[in-house]
């Protein structure tokens, strides 16, 4: 599809191609949408397998952050950085400075952050050019590691997704699988059980387990078998695209809610959850504590504000939650229609000349 059908396909405003011959800078900047404010987004950086699929990457992880800052209620567009090359190879102080110079002058359409291949040092070099990036650590005033926040406002969704199909939001003696024992999983899992919930834990890295049982006693499973532990919560914290037809079939629980980004592999998992009669935290929604937190920077970071701010995530899914059953529409698509309606609405008012 030629570059510019594919902007108008999703509805994006812009797409910028940065090159910087010394450093060897090859990277993409997408602004999805900025109705809301500045784009906000992270910067990713992959051994990408050609131009074609950095770019679809962008398009399409700039759009799902205008989603995710429109159902937060934060006043921020969606976009998104890529960098072809490999992190572990390819990285240098020349090159975040590259980047940083570009993305300074974007004006502030722009704020980058940390992502996929990228770190708080990396985010720290293009912060010497620019000052339209979050993620400064918590010594220097920041907002540091967002994962903690991002566990409190799982646990937060996990609350509204109990209420509607238990009746009740004590988490105690709810049974609950955690896919992904990582920065965020393991954060749920230490809120989970103080708050008294039986848990069942897998990952494909022995050591991320250790960590989890030496404090906790909980029940592990083969990664493979995820999904066939009868539970009341699938709390996936690992990977996307985990929730398909396949998979669907395979869910014993009543409940899908946890941290992971893009856990449906396409929308129609969506509607294949919702006859089945399981209730879906939008991804976007429930894990959006983490955005929630960096974007608080713009305000002199207050974690009490931030915090404050995550907790709402449980009324914003309880409303969610309500459409959805008012409509009888999968909760993928009640989520979507929030965020548009919000876009849509702050847009005609921001129509007036101030
Ligand atoms: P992480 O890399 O720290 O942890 C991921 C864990 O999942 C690792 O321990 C890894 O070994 C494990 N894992 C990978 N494949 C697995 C599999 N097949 N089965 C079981 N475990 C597997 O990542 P994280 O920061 O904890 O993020 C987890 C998810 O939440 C990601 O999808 C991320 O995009 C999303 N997310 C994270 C944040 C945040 O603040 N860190 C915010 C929003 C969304």
């Amino acid at each position: 599809m030629p570059l510019f059908e594919k902007l108008k396909d999703r509805q994006h405003e812009q797409i910028v191609f940065f090159r910087e011959p010394v450093s060897g800078l090859r990277a993409i900047v997408a602004i999805h949408d900025t109705t809301l404010g500045p784009a906000i987004g992270g910067v990713r950086m992959r051994r990408y397998s050609g131009e074609d699929e950095a770019v679809d990457d962008a398009l399409s992880l700039s759009r799902s952050m205008t989603y995710k800052a429109a159902g937060a209620g934060v006043n921020f567009g969606g976009g998104q950085a890529v960098v072809i090359g490999d992190p572990r190879a390819d990285k240098s102080e020349a090159l975040w400075r590259a980047l940083g110079r570009f993305i300074d002058g974007l004006g502030g359409r722009y704020i980058a952050g940390e992502d996929v291949g990228t770190s708080v040092e990396d985010m720290d070099h293009i912060r010497t050019e620019t000052k339209y990036v979050v993620g400064i650590p918590r010594s220097e005033g920041g907002s540091g590691d967002p994962s903690p926040v991002c566990a409190y406002g799982v646990v937060r969704g996990l609350e509204a997704c109990c209420k509607v199909v238990r009746g009740s939001d004590d988490l105690e003696g709810i049974h609950v699988v955690v896919q992904g024992l990582g920065n965020v999983g393991s954060r749920v899992v230490d809120i989970l059980a103080a708050r008294g919930a039986r848990l069942t834990v897998a990952d494909i890295d022995d050591e991320a387990v250790g960590r989890v049982t030496s404090r906790h006693r909980v029940e592990v499973v083969d990664p493979d078998e995820v999904f066939d532990v009868p539970c009341d919560v699938f709390c996936p914290c690992a990977l996307g695209e985990i929730i398909s037809a396949e998979t669907v079939e395979r869910l014993k629980c009543t409940i899908v809610a946890g941290a992971a980004n893009n856990q449906l592999a396409d929308e129609e998992s969506g509607t294949l959850l919702h006859r089945r009669g399981v209730l879906y935290a939008p991804d976007y929604i429930i894990n959006a504590g983490a955005l929630i937190n960096v974007a608080d920077e713009f305000h002199g970071y207050d974690r009490e504000r931030a915090l404050r701010k995550t907790g709402a995530i449980k009324q914003v899914l309880l409303r969610i939650f309500a459409g959805a059953a008012a409509e009888g529409i999968p909760t993928n698509k009640a989520a979507d229609r929030l965020a548009e309606e919000r876009i849509e609405r702050i847009g005609r008012v921001r129509r007036t000349y101030a």
